[in-house]
């Protein structure tokens, strides 16, 4: 048993990923994941007893192919080494939101490297919980690059994880779906995916709902949350807790895989919610009280100094450093553009008006009602 006092945690990151920044037209930001390693160091929360960092290496090619195909690996290398490929558009190479520049394999393999470390770390039981905040890139298909990801961590890590032996919960709080990772394991129930996203019919993938249950084996080791526009913190974790808690408490995974991006927050350029970063300290305390090992990414988030914050504050409740809500009294700010963080690491609570609850709450209600119906049962709950 893992004792949270003694929490062991890994902060799994290197400079060389600084090296492949996407085109700078792309909201995706390649130095987010080096910016968190910045404050958190500067924070002191990098070092301690049970503290640790170390660098990755590029995932090979023989372990990517675990989940893509030879075919679409080809063509992303030499599309990267500035090669013609006849069908890399077929396969999502070369479009608006996953370009085409020198890197893209690079960055990649690197973020995939990392998730995979912290997997291979777990599995020989060499710490309790990794971080790897440049992976989350959980759209990639097999033999298909979307959402500015072009290789998928989540879903290799997920794999080398149920690889070992190890019963894997998914669980996905990026603000999109986690459709390249749900598709990866959908007719299978040792990897159990659990995706809260933004409703499909407001944003990007546009898949992801309440019926999305899984199939064959995998019926039931699905679930799909999606979330109405604008929902706020209070509402949020009401059904995370009505959902989330008692499916991962019913299913006892060995190994909890999380999938932290942060574009839920508030003032996201890219969606529509209204969260606080204090979901998400909530979300991984909770997850900790599973007492077994957690593997975390990063994933979204295109509010750079929003996103940073997130993380940290998240890697500070992963690594025991974070105690809860009542000693760190939120005084930064979603809302507030501030780069000071002298108040500490945590939102203040957001203001939520009778008209955000009347549009939110009744939605969600409603859904917390179909995800029971559809799979509580095929779990005895
Ligand atoms: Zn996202």
């Amino acid at each position: 048993m893992v004792s949270v006092s003694k929490q062991r945690a890994v902060f799994i990151y290197t400079p060389e990923l600084e090296k492949y920044p996407y085109p700078a037209e792309s909201p995706f930001n390649t130095t987010r994941a080096g910016r968190t390693r910045q404050v958190l160091n500067s924070m002191g929360l990098l070092s301690g007893e049970n503290i640790s960092e170390t660098a990755q290496e590029a995932a090979d090619r023989v372990t990517l192919k675990k989940f893509h195909t030879a075919r679409y690996l080809h063509a992303l290398k030499d599309s990267n080494d500035g090669k013609f490929v006849a069908d890399a558009m077929n396969m999502g190479i070369g479009t608006l939101d996953c370009p085409v520049f020198k890197g893209m394999y690079e960055y990649s393999a690197l973020a995939c490297g990392a998730t995979l470390l912290g997997a291979k770390l777990i599995i020989e039981g060499k710490t309790d919980a990794a971080f790897n905040p440049a992976g989350g890139l959980h759209h990639a298909g097999p033999e298909k690059a979307a959402g500015f990801c072009y290789m998928n961590d989540n879903a290799l890590g997920c794999l080398a994880l149920a690889e070992a032996g190890k019963k894997v919960l998914y669980l996905d709080v990026d603000v999109h779906h986690g459709d390249g990772v749900q598709e990866a394991f959908y007719d299978r129930s040792d990897v159990m995916t659990i995706s809260f996203h933004q409703s499909g019919r407001t944003l990007f993938p546009g898949t992801g709902f309440e019926d999305d249950i899984g199939a064959g084996e995998g019926k039931g080791y699905c679930v799909n949350v999606p979330l109405p526009v604008g929902t706020f913190d209070e509402a949020y974790m009401k059904v995370y807790r009505e959902i989330s808690e008692p499916l991962i408490a019913a299913y006892r995974p060995d190994v909890i895989v999380f999938e932290l991006g942060a574009d839920g927050l508030a003032g996201d350029p890219l969606a529509n919610l209204y969260l606080t970063n204090n979901i998400y300290a909530e979300i991984v305390h909770s997850l900790l009280e599973f007492k077994k090992p957690i593997l975390m990414t990063g994933g979204g988030g295109y509010d750079m100094d929003n996103t940073v914050r997130a993380w940290s504050l998240a890697w500070s409740v992963l690594s025991g450093a974070d105690k809860g809500v009542e000693e760190n009294i939120g005084l930064g700010g979603v809302m507030l553009q501030s780069t000071d963080w002298q108040g500490g690491l945590r939102d203040r609570v957001l203001p939520v008006s009778k008209a955000r609850k009347d549009a939110v709450v009744p939605a969600l209600d409603a859904t917390i009602e179909k995800i029971k119906a559809n799979v509580f049962a095929i779990h005895g709950l």
